[in-house]
């Protein structure tokens, strides 16, 4: 075991140790640490569902009723109503024929990725895809081609090359999770259908953020319909837990006999598929939030501009400031923590060498006030 204590002290030496701070209580836009309040600007909790009443109320009422553990594998004798009937709901609000729920959504991309291609296939994925995907691509065993990052022509090049595998499948970020910026769905669906690949896309920070309705990015993006596979999780603007994907009625029939991280594990909580289907009606009826969030995003990215900072102009909640050095991002990070605001620095390997940050989410139920506050810190 002494390699332990020698990793350890190389990671402690390289500034890349990763502790946790703990919260005294719920998540929101104010937290409370060790006894004392800061103002959140680090959760992907963009609507601020993940301590509203009405989830909480709807988990408690299902607690009552499902009790707190489904005590088997949907497919032996774990499938409750109510994972029914939130699958039923992710379909409707996505518009699509089916869905299917992981207990996550690092499970959802590995369990989907690894059913779809094998030995012998190719998994196209760009170089700043989530981890759970490229984790997912590398349990295939199917070949891992690495396009650079939202390029078209690098993801061309590697469809060629992957001409001759049997099939082909490309993995994008929707929203990419640790720089905010968004792939060109549309286009990447074209490309991939003239080289006869499968398209799966990860929503996972588009979901109830994005597009007129919130169903996302593809709505965002006006490409609903020309991709086949799409991924989310119900614990970013959902403000639950679990992973989903939806599509065709085939594809989701195929995943539950196929997908390993959904056969082998004990069903979701009913009390969080409750949660989550009161969260996808507020998402629906209080599109204020979704508003709210939007404009904080805007006035953020223009206070950062006005600083002389580059960002882009899209409406994703996620905005990095990258400082570079591990050192950098953890004493900036310090400072805003002296000044009560809870940012932590991402170092790698959550991010390449030398891209150290800040990851600014934002949420709706930011106050200008709060905004103004965190940008004269920056
Ligand atoms: N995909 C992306 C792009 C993510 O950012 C995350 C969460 N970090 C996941 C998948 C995994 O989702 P979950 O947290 O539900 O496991």
């Amino acid at each position: 075991m002494d390699f332990i204590t020698k990793e350890l002290e190389t990671l402690r030496r390289q500034g890349l140790h990763r502790e946790f701070k703990t919260l005294d209580g719920a998540t929101d836009r104010l937290v409370m640490l060790y006894g004392t309040t800061f103002l959140c600007f680090s959760s992907n909790n963009y609507l601020g569902l993940a301590n509203d009443p009405r989830l909480v109320a709807a988990a408690k009422d299902a607690l009552d009723e499902y009790g707190v553990g489904a005590g088997a594998s949907r497919l032996v004798s774990g499938n409750q109503r109510v994972h029914r009937d939130l699958e039923k709901r992710l379909a409707e609000f996505k518009g699509t024929e089916a869905a299917i729920v992981f207990p996550t959504g690092y499970m959802a991309n590995v369990g989907t990725i690894a059913a779809l291609v094998g030995e012998g296939d190719a998994v196209l994925v760009d170089r700043l895809d989530h981890a759970s995907i490229v984790d997912g691509a590398r349990l295939s065993k199917a070949k891992l081609l690495v396009y650079s990052h939202c390029d078209l022509g690098s993801l061309e090049q590697a469809l060629a090359q992957a001409r001759g595998y049997r099939r082909r499948l490309v993995v994008t970020d929707t929203v990419f999770s640790m720089d905010g910026d968004l792939a060109p769905l549309h286009e990447i669906a074209l490309l991939a259908k003239r080289y006869d690949a499968m398209v799966m896309a990860d929503d996972a920070h588009g979901t109830g953020v994005l597009g007129e309705h919130g169903r996302g990015a593809l709505e965002h993006a006006g490409c609903e319909g020309e991709i086949e596979v799409v991924m989310g999780t119900l614990s970013k603007a959902i403000g639950c837990l679990g992973g989903f994907v939806v599509g065709e009625r085939r594809l989701i029939d195929y995943l539950r006999n196929t997908a390993r991280s959904f056969i082998y594990t004990t069903a979701l909580a009913p009390a969080m598929c409750a949660a989550a289907i009161a969260a996808l009606d507020l998402i629906e009826r209080e599109p204020e939030r979704r508003a709210a969030l939007c404009e904080n995003v805007a006035a953020f990215k223009a206070g950062l501009r006005a600083k002389g900072h580059e960002t882009d102009h899209s409406p994703s909640p996620i905005v990095p400031i990258i400082l570079g050095e591990p050192a950098r991002a953890m004493e900036k990070s310090r400072e805003l923590y002296a000044n009560h605001i809870f940012v932590p620095a991402i170092r790698p390997p959550t991010v390449p060498k030398g891209t150290s940050r800040l990851r600014v989410s934002l949420m709706a139920a930011h106050t200008r006030d709060d905004i103004e506050r965190l940008l004269l810190l920056l």
